[in-house]
């Protein structure tokens, strides 16, 4: 019998209330209950605890974002629009109380691992972040969840922190973050800005100033399979790793790389997030023990969805 290790989950209903339109919208409340389905009837269920996050504040959110950024957003929900400058960004009345309490999984969890509370979280969470701008939403994003986690973990006095993105699209509001500051790493594989949204994440873009070097894209060609990445994770993530020792890892995992996810012309099975798994826990455990944290992003077909975060809390649990 192997001795598996407790999973927590972030999550909370209350994260089904941002309405994306109810239309053609991917990004649905539906995401997160069929994952938590697909948990509760599996193997994983018994290892499984779940913790409810409370909001980021405003002064967690402007360690990346702007108040200009949030006014405009408040006020758009309570005027009862229905997007922000883009139809990708739908938002219905309680966006922003939820974009807020999405923020807020990846601090929670950040505290429960700080206290011993917990040895491996995933948020369970949406709206998603990566994209996100400080003073801007954009791909379906509001505010960064990762980056307001390693904002966090920062604060905390863990300085140097990785944010490993295997979402399908390249995280450019992490980049944006990061990209002029020697502390923080962004690593990032993804569909190749030639081919996909948002058309940022070109291997030249290395990061600026003191933060050159730090910003690692790997895009990757339509059509790129599970022997494929996972050499990248076995070849340059690791090799970046070793080089910036982080203190911490947050990982932004998006599941719409998945083949049967027609968000990205990839070509993952569901198997190959349980290998990224095992990966990124031999890193933590290597490099940061006890300080690694999971926030869902991207994954739109429902089925794969469901079955591929199934796949990657087997792997991190062992
Ligand atoms: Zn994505």
């Amino acid at each position: 019998m192997i001795d598996r290790q407790q999973i927590t989950i972030v999550t909370d209903s209350s994260l089904l209330d941002h309405d994306t339109g109810g239309g053609e919208h991917p990004e649905v409340p539906r995401r997160l209950e069929v994952i938590m389905e697909q948990l509760n009837a599996g193997p994983l269920s018994s290892g499984i605890q779940r913790t409810h996050p409370d909001p980021a504040t405003r002064k967690q959110l402007t360690a990346f974002h702007t108040e200009a950024w949030l006014f405009r957003f408040e006020e758009a929900v309570l005027s009862g629009k229905t997007y922000i400058d883009h139809t990708d960004n739908q938002i219905g009345y309680s966006s922003f109380e939820t974009a807020m309490l999405s923020a807020g999984t990846g601090i929670t969890g950040i505290n429960l691992l700080e206290n011993s509370e917990a040895a491996d979280v995933f948020c369970l969470t949406r709206p998603p972040g990566h994209h996100a701008e400080p003073n801007m939403p954009f791909g379906f994003c509001f505010f960064n969840n990762c980056v307001i986690a390693a904002r966090h973990w920062q604060s905390l006095g863990r300085q140097r922190i990785c944010v490993f993105d295997f979402d399908a699209h390249h995280g450019n509001g992490i980049q944006t973050a990061f990209e002029k500051e020697a502390d923080s790493l962004y690593i990032s594989i993804h569909e190749h800005p030639s081919f996909s949204y948002p058309g940022t994440g070109w291997a030249e873009e290395h990061g600026q100033g003191e933060g050159a070097g730090t910003i690692v894209n790997l895009p990757v060609n339509p059509g790129t399979s599970d022997d494929q990445v996972l050499g990248l994770l076995d070849g340059p993530v690791l090799d970046s790793l070793e080089q910036f020792e982080p203190e911490a890892i947050v990982v932004a995992a998006g599941f719409d790389g998945h083949i049967a996810d027609d968000m990205s012309g990839l070509a993952y099975s569901t198997g190959v997030y349980r290998e990224f798994a095992q990966r990124i826990k031999a890193w933590e455990q290597r490099f940061c023990p006890g300080r690694l944290l999971s926030i869902l992003e991207g994954g739109y077909e429902l089925t794969a969805l469901a079955e591929s975060v199934e796949a990657y809390l087997d792997g991190l649990s062992g």
